[in-house]
């Protein structure tokens, strides 16, 4: 029986974007091709909602994050990067990988970054080269509001870069308007498409960043300037993975026909009714509350409660929710409400969930599946 993936990635993939798929595999450098990878990308920026340069990598959406920091770094360069969660570590990770100086702003894991400390590292701070954040810190289901920093980081000269992996597509992003100089994605999530492919957007500042480095330019694979030079020809420079192509470019006609405003009232409405739910079982939720995301809600595990839940879900009701990373495995779980998940697996979720706490010898409160519905029938 398949599993209800109600992971923070991968996510339901809908079955449109399965099949297409199975169409044959066609020459990656044939106009045929050229021509449903360019209308990929034309698709991608619409959802990103931008007119910079946009691409599409062969990889997952750690290869954009990576590509973000080693096309605009040099050895020795500061890189602000917020820490609000193990995403937000990763970036620091990348920039000490490329022997740059990662400059920490890091905060508990589940709140969310302050504009005004971005701006009084800014301003003491010289020469920061870029800033770098994740928009939905999905570890904690906690999210940042990246137009605000954005409006701080845009006076100062460094580039802007945002990981929107579990947000573009779910949560609103506009990076033109957000002032988002590089920004990564991934297709496995909000998306909804299957895992293996990762898009990135580059501001003209970014490029002048870019071709200054020329010189000093570390990698190969993902060096921006030649996915530029290829995509003049409809292309990738290497071999992309065609058939996932196929599958991306459904996903994204499935994201813009149900509107980028539409789709983001939906995964509010998820959220919402996936946080009453829990709250009304007893469960404590673990995101601040200002800082909670709509595309995944984290929870404490009660008392004397561990993965063991996460066990029975998935052998005895076939449902995937995640746990926590790093310190907090063990601690929480996760429930991704993304891409085309709907009311009818919330309400799975959360029945089967008041199942498997009982079977723990959990003390139910209240009905979390007639909360929901109760605030799912008034959104
Ligand atoms: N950033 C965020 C916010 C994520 O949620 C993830 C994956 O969960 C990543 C980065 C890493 O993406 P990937 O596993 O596709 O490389």
């Amino acid at each position: 029986m398949d599993k209800l993936l109600m992971l923070p990635g991968p996510t339901i993939v809908p079955s449109e974007v399965l099949l297409a798929m199975a169409k044959p595999t066609i020459g990656h450098r044939s106009k045929e091709f050229g021509e449903i990878f360019y209308d990929t990308i034309e698709k991608l920026k619409k959802v990103f909602i931008t007119e910079n340069d946009t691409f599409i990598v062969t990889g997952s959406g750690t290869a954009t994050m990576d590509m973000a920091i080693s096309n605009i770094i040099k050895k020795g360069d500061k890189v602000l990067t917020i820490i609000t969660g193990n995403f937000g570590e990763r970036f620091a990770n990348i920039v000490e990988s490329y022997k740059g100086k990662a400059i920490k702003l890091e905060y508990e894991w589940g709140d969310l970054a302050k504009p005004e400390d971005v701006k009084e590292i800014l301003d003491k701070e010289e020469d920061i080269k870029a800033v770098t954040i994740v928009h939905n810190e999905t570890s904690t289901g906690a999210r940042n509001y990246i137009d605000k920093i954005g409006k701080v980081v845009k006076d100062y000269d460094a580039l802007y870069i945002v990981d929107t992996i579990s947000s573009l597509g779910g949560d609103y992003v506009n990076v033109d308007k957000f002032h988002i100089d590089i920004c990564v994605t991934g297709s496995q999530k909000c998306l909804a498409a299957p895992p293996g492919l990762a898009g990135i957007t580059v501001s003209e500042k970014a490029w002048e960043v870019i071709n200054k480095n020329e010189n000093e330019k570390v990698g190969f694979y993902l060096d921006l300037k030649a996915y530029k030079k290829y995509l003049e020809k409809k292309q990738n420079p290497y071999t992309p993975a065609v058939n996932l192509i196929y599958a991306l470019n459904k996903a994204l006609e499935l994201v813009l026909e149900e509107g980028i405003e539409n789709r983001v009232k939906r995964h509010e409405r998820l959220a919402k009714a996936t946080r009453a739910g829990l709250e009304e079982m007893g469960i404590e939720l673990f995101a601040k509350e200002e800082a909670r995301s709509i595309t995944v809600t984290s929870a404490k595990y009660p008392n004397g409660i561990d993965d063991k839940l996460r066990e029975i879900m998935n052998k005895k009701y076939n449902i995937v929710i995640a746990g926590g990373q790093k310190h907090l495995s063990g601690k929480i779980f996760r429930i991704g409400h993304m891409g085309i998940c709907g009311e009818k697996e919330i309400l799975a979720t959360l029945s089967c969930l008041e199942l498997a706490l009982k079977e723990l010898g959990f003390n139910i409160e209240g009905s979390g599946v007639e909360k929901a519905k109760e605030i799912l029938s008034k959104l």
